[in-house]
């Protein structure tokens, strides 16, 4: 654990209390929590022998949360662009998935995506892939918070067999892990199309048991719907609701195709929702409700989705880009302003993995989680508002420093300890083998 210190930035902003933009203004870290939050002549007077990080022309937030992506797929980034969801899913991405995904697959994708999201400001994300226990191993090498998803589909993988397996495999792994302070779990039934009632009734039951999140994909698209009206006769909202799988616990990533009724439920079980605008563009999935989810009182944070259908794993890109077309969709300039644009990329994700007591603001006693963004230079000047430049016109290129539970893990610009990995041998090495699969 490093030592005691200080960070004084041009602006913290805090994100709780809602609104608020803190001048020049000094975070205090201790053991990898924060320790206070003071203004600077106060910080020198209380802490006089304290080390100083000064960023004085940064803008100085709680870490970004991705609260939905598959991490490994950083290495199919650009394989199989332009295509509608199952016909991308069952014609190339499955079937790379079946010849290629093993541990080691996992493990270098995992530390490449761990390094961008890094380097753009992310320090935690929710997962969803297979082999968590390898994507586990490079979480804890980046240094990085994650949430693992104890992924469950119907279908045999190379992970897995059956569902049985699949939740013994994901269940071990938590059971192993669960008091580590980089990690959390979430059970993950990957969406409503791979996953049959018998098997979302054991998670349900599970849910019961061992009190985690259930990370699911959910009213993605509109084939999505009528599939499940055909082959259950119910939306696919519904049929989680008859199957008891509806609660504070529920992370239904996407919501794209909701009705006021669907909104109403999905508010009144406490449920958080993940928006991820540019996956919902690319496989032009529609466009989420988020202005009507948020006036419902819904909790929304945002993701990335895998960069295979991104292409980019950068959280400030969906904070901006959900902040613009939620005002387009409702027609409605004010629709998420700046400041719910930032709570919902930061406490939104924390309050969906249920870290909000740990993350997702500058407060005492939370961990150390921070992401400084300097906002110079000709694009970025003058700067009337630092929560306007932060979510309409910085970004990941302007995140400078990087700090989890208090350790410095981008200085600069710099990742600090990932040049021992050799990301880019890596990344060719998987490059030279997927390129020659016929899928891609
Ligand atoms: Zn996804």
């Amino acid at each position: 654990m490093p030592e005691p210190f200080l960070i004084r930035a041009r602006w913290v902003v805090p994100v709780e209390p809602a609104g608020a933009v803190l001048d020049d203004h000094v975070v205090a870290v201790r053991d990898g929590l924060i320790e206070a939050v003071l203004p600077l002549e106060a910080a020198r007077a209380r802490y006089p022998e304290r080390a100083i990080t000064e960023l004085r022309q940064h803008v100085l937030v709680p870490g970004l949360v991705n609260a939905h992506t598959h991490a490994a797929m950083a290495l199919m980034r650009g394989l199989a662009d332009d295509l509608p969801l199952l016909r991308w899913l069952q014609q190339h991405i499955w079937p790379v998935e079946m010849r290629h995904v093993s541990p080691q697959f996992v493990r270098d994708g995992t530390l490449l995506a761990c390094a961008e999201m890094l380097r753009g400001g992310t320090t935690c994300f929710n997962d969803m892939y297979f082999y968590p226990e390898a994507a586990l191993e490079s979480v804890l090498e980046s240094g990085m918070r994650a949430s693992l998803g104890m992924i469950v589909v119907e279908f045999a993988s190379s992970y897995a067999s059956d569902p049985d397996d699949y939740f013994e495999k994901g269940l071990a792994l938590r059971d192993r892990w669960r008091d580590h302070p980089q990690l959390s779990f979430c059970l993950a039934p990957h969406a409503p199309y791979t996953v049959s009632d018998a098997t979302f009734r054991r998670v349900a039951r599970l849910v019961g048991e061992v009190d985690v999140p259930v990370h699911i994909h959910l009213h993605e698209t509109g084939e999505e719907i009528e599939r499940s009206l055909a082959e259950h006769g119910a939306r696919p909202i519904e049929r989680l609701r008859r199957l008891g799988l509806l609660g504070p616990g529920l992370i239904a990533v996407h919501g794209v195709h909701l009705t006021d009724e669907e909104i109403v439920l999905l508010a009144r079980h406490g449920s958080s929702v993940v928006h991820c605008p540019s996956s919902n563009l690319k496989l032009a999935s529609g466009f989420a409700p988020v202005a009507r989810l948020m006036a419902a009182g819904v909790n929304v944070a945002f993701g990335t989705d895998g960069a295979a259908s991104n292409n980019r794993l950068d959280t400030m890109q969906e904070m901006r880009l959900a902040a613009l077309l939620a005002k387009a969709v409702a027609r409605d300039a004010q629709a998420l302003p700046a400041h719910a644009a930032l709570r919902a990329a930061t406490l939104g994700g924390a309050r969906a993995l249920g870290l909000e007591a740990r993350i997702g603001s500058i407060a005492p006693g939370k961990c150390a989680d921070l992401t400084a963004v300097r906002l110079a230079g000709p694009e970025l000047i003058p700067c009337y508002d630092p929560v306007s430049h932060l979510v309409y016109a910085a970004g990941r290129e302007q995140v400078s420093d990087v700090w989890v539970g208090g350790s410095r893990l981008v200085s600069g610009g710099i990742l600090v300890n990932m040049g021992r990995f050799d990301l880019d041998t890596r990344a060719e090495l998987w490059q030279n083998s997927l390129k020659t699969d016929p899928a891609s």
